[in-house]
């Protein structure tokens, strides 16, 4: 069991951060956000998906300019993206908008981060304060020399200081490293030092398998030390995929259940169906199911039993055919041909809409 860091509660809307709530999947669309519809159309995309907060990039007054439309149409919280200028900051905070993200090492003025922040607090608006170590303050590169995992957890606790010196408190963290070990090590670093909920994510992870990967070892190793409280996947893909390898991630862990999980084998020189079609179908006929279910599909006795009982609902193979199992009972004996299809009718007479 994954005994979850103990993290103050932080609420950007309604979706409550830390304390205990659900590791929070987020995303970020990729479209233009002074074009509204577009934008629109993605957020609903995402949200469908699973996403539970969604972050803009908000780059010019244009973007700013577009908020009120998006926040007030959209189905889940959002969050403006905001690097360098305190003036579209500000200019973002009075569309309603749920949260901001800041790096402070980009804006780096503590005058300016100070009237944001107090505006923040009016206006009830969360917070994301993020490190990475693409601007890290030159101080830190100084005296590091380059941004090592302890530069940038330093650079973290002095800006969440600086917050809290300001009476600011409704904010969370983000420290993204370049590389997979400086990240887990900094969040690392800083996860013991403080309460402070962590937006985690493997930055810039790449292309959607190699950056599936890395996210999945980076994330896997920071959700087992039980550090996390919200996560974004970072993938150079359509973001409804980052919300799918979220997903996928913190049910390999037990850490959320969503949707259908499939334990299927690798199959070996004892397999006699063709049990990857058999997958393949029943991944996609099921890939709209969002309520948990467990199916198990393996290709034959040695561990099919097994975890076919161990299922919601799974198929034990053998020559040609398989035995269906439902709650743990084998229920008949289905033929090659008819296996997809016997599944999914039991699978539809099940309560999981
Ligand atoms: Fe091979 Fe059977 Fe194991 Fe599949 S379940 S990998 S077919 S031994």
């Amino acid at each position: 069991m994954i005994k979850r860091r103990k993290t103050r509660p932080v609420f950007v809307g309604n979706v409550k951060i830390g304390d205990g709530a659900p590791i929070v999947v987020q995303s970020m669309t990729d479209t233009k956000t002074h074009d509204i519809e577009a934008t629109l159309n993605q957020i609903n995309r995402l949200a469908k998906a699973g996403c539970e907060i969604i972050r803009v990039a908000v780059p010019r007054e244009e973007d700013a300019l577009a908020l009120p439309e998006i926040v007030k149409n959209s189905p889940i919280p959002v969050i403006g993206d905001i690097h360098f200028s305190p003036r579209i900051a500000m200019l973002s905070l009075e569309s309603g908008i749920h949260g901001i993200r800041l790096n402070p090492g980009n804006i780096n003025d503590e005058g300016k981060i100070k009237e944001i922040l107090q505006e923040c607090k009016k206006r009830n608006i969360a917070v994301r304060l993020g490190v990475n170590s693409g601007s890290l303050e030159k101080r830190l590169l100084d005296k590091y020399g380059y941004p090592s995992a302890q530069a940038l957890a330093e650079s973290a606790l002095y800006w969440s200081e600086f917050f809290e010196k300001v009476g600011f408190t409704n904010f969370k963290v983000s420290i993204k490293g370049s590389d997979v070990l400086q990240n887990v090590e900094a969040n690392k670093i800083f996860a013991e030092k403080t309460d402070i909920p962590l937006h985690v994510g493997i930055t810039e992870a790449g292309p959607k398998d190699r950056g599936s990967i890395k996210s999945a070892v980076g994330l896997g190793i920071l959700f087992y030390l039980g550090i996390g409280d919200t996560v974004r996947v970072s993938l150079t893909a359509d973001p409804e995929e980052e919300v799918k390898v979220a997903y996928q991630i913190l049910q390999s862990l037990g850490l959320r259940r969503k949707g259908v999980e499939i334990v299927s084998c690798p199959t070996c020189g004892r397999i006699e169906v063709n049990l990857p079609e058999v997958v393949k179908q029943v991944e996609e006929k099921l890939s709209g199911i969002d309520k948990p279910l467990k199916v198990a599909i393996m290709g034959c006795v040695v561990n099919a039993i097994g975890e076919a009982k161990e299922a919601d609902i799974g198929l034990a193979c053998g020559y040609k055919s398989a035995i269906l199992f439902k709650n743990g009972q084998p229920i008949r004996k289905v033929s090659e041909e008819e296996m997809v299809d016997e599944l999914l009718k039991e699978i539809s007479q099940m309560d999981i809409k």
